[in-house]
C-alpha cells in the first residue's frame, strides 16, 4: 500500500469532516456515540476514504441520501480502526434496498428436479464486488442499540473474511501467532454454538452463527461491538482473539449491550 493510492487516501483522510456529518453520526449511529474521541477522529478519516472509493446505489425505489451513506460507512469503518487497511479492496458497490428483499434461489435434486425458493434477506455480501443491505434493518438495529444485531457490521465482516479469496471464517491475519490461534478458538466456539442450537436451547449469541464458520465470525463480530460484555462472558477466548484482531476493546467503552 505505497505510492499513489496511499497518498490519495492520506489526503482524503485529512479532509475536514463536516459538523453536520458529526451530528448525523451522533444521532443515527449508536456505536459512534460510544467510541472514544481519538477513535472518532480516526473514523472520520476512514469514512472520507470509503465514501470516495465506493459506489452507493439505491434499488427498488430507495434513494440513497447522505444520512444513508454516512450510517453505513461509519459502521463499516469501525472494523478498520487501528489497523493497516486496504478499505475492503474487493468491494466496489453497496446496494441498498428499502427493506428486506426476496432472493429467488434455484435448486436441483439428484433426479434433476429443479425448484425455486424465495428467501427473505436483510443483507448479503459477495466475495467479489458487491454488498447488499436493507435500510429498514439498519434502522431497526439503530433503534435497538442495546441489542446484539448489526447487519452492517455483519456484512462488512464477511468482506474482511473474503479478503484472502475465501469466505471461511478466517480473514487474512498478518501476525503468525494470532493466525495459528484463530481456527482452534473459533471452531471450538462455533461447535459449541451449533450443539446448543441443535438441542433447541437458548443461545447466548445469534444462533445464525451456527450456520457455518463464516457466519460465526460475522455474528461474533456483531456481538463483539454491540454487546461486548456478553461475548466476553460466554466466549472469553473468542472475545480476546477479536480484541487482538480488531485492536479494540469495546467492553472498555461507555456502556453498551445488555450484558451476559
Ligand atoms: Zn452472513
Amino acid at each position: 500500500m505505497f505510492g499513489l493510492k496511499a497518498k490519495r487516501r492520506a489526503k482524503l483522510r485529512q479532509r475536514p469532516f463536516p459538523d453536520e456529518w458529526e451530528i448525523v453520526l451522533e444521532r443515527d449511529v449508536p456505536l459512534y456515540r460510544r467510541l472514544p474521541q481519538a477513535d472518532r477522529d480516526e473514523l472520520h478519516g476512514h469514512i472520507q476514504v470509503l465514501l470516495a472509493e465506493k459506489r452507493f446505489e439505491g434499488t427498488a425505489g430507495f434513494i440513497v441520501t447522505d444520512e444513508v451513506r454516512l450510517a453505513i460507512a461509519a459502521q463499516a469503518c469501525i472494523l478498520l480502526l487501528h489497523r493497516e487497511t486496504d478499505y475492503f479492496m474487493t468491494l466496489s458497490s453497496i446496494i441498498v434496498y428499502p427493506a428486506e428483499y426476496v432472493a429467488r434461489l434455484e435448486d436441483q435434486d439428484e433426479n434433476g428436479l429443479v425448484w425455486e425458493e424465495d428467501e427473505e434477506r436483510a443483507g448479503e455480501s459477495w466475495a467479489l464486488g458487491s454488498l447488499v443491505l436493507s435500510w429498514r434493518d439498519i434502522v431497526e438495529d439503530r433503534d435497538d442499540p442495546e441489542g446484539d444485531l448489526n447487519v452492517v457490521l455483519h456484512e462488512f465482516a464477511h468482506q474482511l473474511d473474503a479478503e484472502n479469496g475465501e469466505m471461511n471464517g478466517q480473514p487474512p491475519i498478518a501476525d503468525p501467532v494470532l493466525r495459528s490461534e484463530w481456527s482452534p478458538v473459533m471452531m471450538e466456539a462455533y461447535e459449541k454454538l451449533g450443539r446448543q442450537a441443535d438441542a433447541g436451547r437458548a443461545t447466548a449469541i445469534d444462533p445464525y452463527g451456527a450456520e457455518d464458520p463464516s457466519e460465526f465470525f460475522a455474528v461474533a463480530t456483531e456481538t463483539f461491538f454491540q454487546d461486548p460484555r456478553r461475548l466476553q462472558a460466554v466466549y472469553p477466548k473468542v472475545y480476546s482473539l477479536l480484541v487482538r484482531y480488531y485492536r479494540q476493546d469495546p467492553a472498555s467503552w461507555a456502556t453498551g449491550g445488555r450484558g451476559a
